[in-house]
């Protein structure tokens, strides 16, 4: 399923009015938007879940979560399974964003359980990756991917690989206005999907979508998304203003 994505993460933003306000502008902007080729999906917080779901009963565009427990339903007081998302017929789910490691311990091995509670409950997970600013000066960015990449997805088969979309999104360009150029993406992007042609092969590795994320936004997305690797965007900042976010929808 190598499909040119655009994600939303509206990350913990909004109050439940502005969020029906965002999202029914989201929606008035994709019934004009008519690319079959593009797949758009929105991740609000959990509690607008349902929200936007009813949005997008009218309009095509798939809804996610931002993060799943790993457990399945009991007692986990605060958690919420992937068999919950999937009863509200949740589309994608992010797992194992730079904010969620870093605040919240999220390791390799949590992205990988989740990754299977996720697959299991015939959800697309989202996995992030991507190298701190010091990790990037030091050099060992390739390292820092190919040990996210591997521990958090390679115990899976073919067929569920081709179901996971990867997000490269370095930490020193989230939410900074500091994008990486187009070579950088690039640069990665390649290197990810060839660890996945080494690992699975050529034709698996050409069916998995892998998004930049990173300050993406109207402006410099149509030179990101033009670069072989580059599938498309996970969208920060820029996906809490609809008329940004569809401008981005629109930059392949
Ligand atoms: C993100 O958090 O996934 C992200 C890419 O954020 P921003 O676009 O704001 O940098």
């Amino acid at each position: 399923m190598r499909r040119n994505i655009v994600a939303g993460n509206w990350k913990s933003n909004e109050l439940f009015s502005q969020a029906d306000e965002l999202i029914n502008d989201i929606a008035e902007g994709l019934r004009e938007f008519d690319n079959t080729d593009v797949d758009v999906i929105v991740c609000p917080p959990f509690p607008y879940l349902e929200l936007v779901g009813d949005a997008s009963e009218d309009v095509e565009f798939f809804v996610g979560a931002q993060n799943v427990s790993k457990f399945d339903n009991g007692a986990f007081t605060g958690e919420v399974s992937a068999k919950m998302l999937q009863s509200m017929n949740i589309d994608y789910c992010i797992v194992g964003h730079s904010e969620r490691r870093k605040y919240f311990n999220e390791t390799n091995q949590d992205v990988a359980e989740k990754v299977n509670k996720l697959l299991e409950a015939d959800i697309n997970p989202i996995v992030c990756v991507g190298e701190s600013l010091a990790q990037r000066e030091a050099g060992t960015h390739f390292d820092l991917i190919r040990s996210q990449v591997s521990e958090g997805l390679f115990h899976l088969d073919c067929e569920q690989i081709k179901k996971t979309v990867i997000a490269y999104e370095p930490v020193w360009a989230i939410g900074t206005g500091k994008t990486a150029t187009k070579e950088q993406a690039q640069e990665v992007h390649a290197f990810i999907r060839a660890m996945l042609a080494e690992k699975y092969s050529d034709d698996v590795a050409q069916e998995v979508s892998i998004l930049y994320g990173g300050s993406c936004n109207a402006k410099n997305a149509r030179e990101l998304f033009a670069q072989t690797d580059v599938d498309g965007g996970l969208i920060g900042g820029a996906s809490l203003k609809a008329a940004d976010f569809i401008e981005i929808a629109r930059s392949f």
